[in-house]
């Protein structure tokens, strides 16, 4: 399978390529690490008559640590990610998250940027950045504008990014030290996307939880953002019951389709079943 035709741009800097985009219209797309969009090309599913490389932008690869945040280029892959002692320090979440996504391959070129603009339900760090609280930094001809990841998602591949925008950087606020955190996926096989997958962040104080986050891949058109599920967390001693509730007013919330993953009742099962897990994985390494 081979793409068809179209002319390639490599601009330098983040105003000529916004500019290009938006001088090209809705023909041009962004390319990143090329890993969701090339397959798409080849099956003939998305035909751009322009890419707009962003490889040459050295200023969309900054990872730094400013005031409360970690600020993450758009162009930074995803075994940059799993690299970075920065990271794993302060949001070790991400790394555990980036780990699970595709095979070593694909890490090295794919990029957080690409996974996170996307827009496909299937994408593991959307969800993730939705427990974080992160933000998107989005670029256009007429400066940037921040929009928080739980606003971003608004139909499966439909986002909040307006024509000839780019998501420039991505703004982690860094959780307390001591909080607890899990990532669990189910996949088919390694290299699969989540038939349904969970991201987890609490803090804990002599055994209540005091703050508790909640994401949820694949299992709706969009990253589900459990935030009732946080809720019912927060206050209790995460006791048997409490749990029950919470992933109960999980569940409530997914739509999944039924497709070669499963139906939908199970994988909307599966959603709260990774949920246990990853709560269970965030209590135990909860430090305080
Ligand atoms: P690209 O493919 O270059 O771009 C993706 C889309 O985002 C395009 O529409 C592009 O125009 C747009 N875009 C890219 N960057 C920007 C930007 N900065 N601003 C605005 N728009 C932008 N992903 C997972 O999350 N979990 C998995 O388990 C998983 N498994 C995979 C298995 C296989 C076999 C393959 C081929 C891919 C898999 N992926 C998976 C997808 C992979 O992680 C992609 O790399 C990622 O989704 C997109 O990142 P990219 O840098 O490759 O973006």
């Amino acid at each position: 399978m081979i793409p068809g035709t179209f002319d390639y741009h490599r601009p330098t800097t983040v105003e000529s390529a916004v500019a290009l985009l938006l001088q090209l219209g809705e023909d041009a797309r962004p390319l990143a690490g090329g890993h969701s969009l090339i397959p798409l090309m080849k099956t003939r599913l998305s035909a751009p008559e322009h890419l707009v490389d962003l490889a040459a932008i050295e200023g969309l690869r900054r990872l730094e640590h400013v005031g409360d945040h970690v600020v993450i280029g758009a162009m930074t892959t995803q075994h940059a990610v799993i690299n970075s002692t920065l990271l794993t320090d302060l949001v070790p979440i991400l790394r555990e998250t980036a780990l699970v996504i595709a095979d070593p391959q694909i890490r090295y070129k794919g990029t957080i940027g690409g996974n996170c603009a996307n827009g496909d339900p299937g994408n593991d760090m959307p969800a993730l950045m939705q427990c974080l609280g992160a933000s998107y930094q989005l670029t256009g001809t007429g400066g940037h504008r921040e929009v928080s990841a739980r606003d971003f998602y608004l139909g499966a591949y439909e986002t909040a990014l307006a024509p000839g925008e780019i998501l420039t950087e991505i703004r982690i606020p860094v959780p307390p030290a001591g909080h607890g955190y899990g990532y669990e996926k189910l996949k088919r096989k390694v290299g699969d996307y989540a038939t349904a997958a969970a991201a987890v962040v609490i803090t804990m104080a002599a055994g209540t939880c005091t703050s508790a986050s909640i994401g949820l891949t694949n299992v709706s058109e969009t990253p589900l953002w459990a935030a009732e599920a946080g809720r019912i967390l927060v206050g209790s001693t995460l006791d048997a019951a409490t749990v029950n509730a919470a992933v109960a007013a999980a569940e409530a919330i997914t739509n999944p389709a039924s497709d070669m993953r499963g139906p939908a009742e199970y994988r909307t099962k599966m959603a709260g079943i990774m949920l246990r897990r990853a709560l269970e994985r965030a209590r135990v390494r909860a430090t305080v």
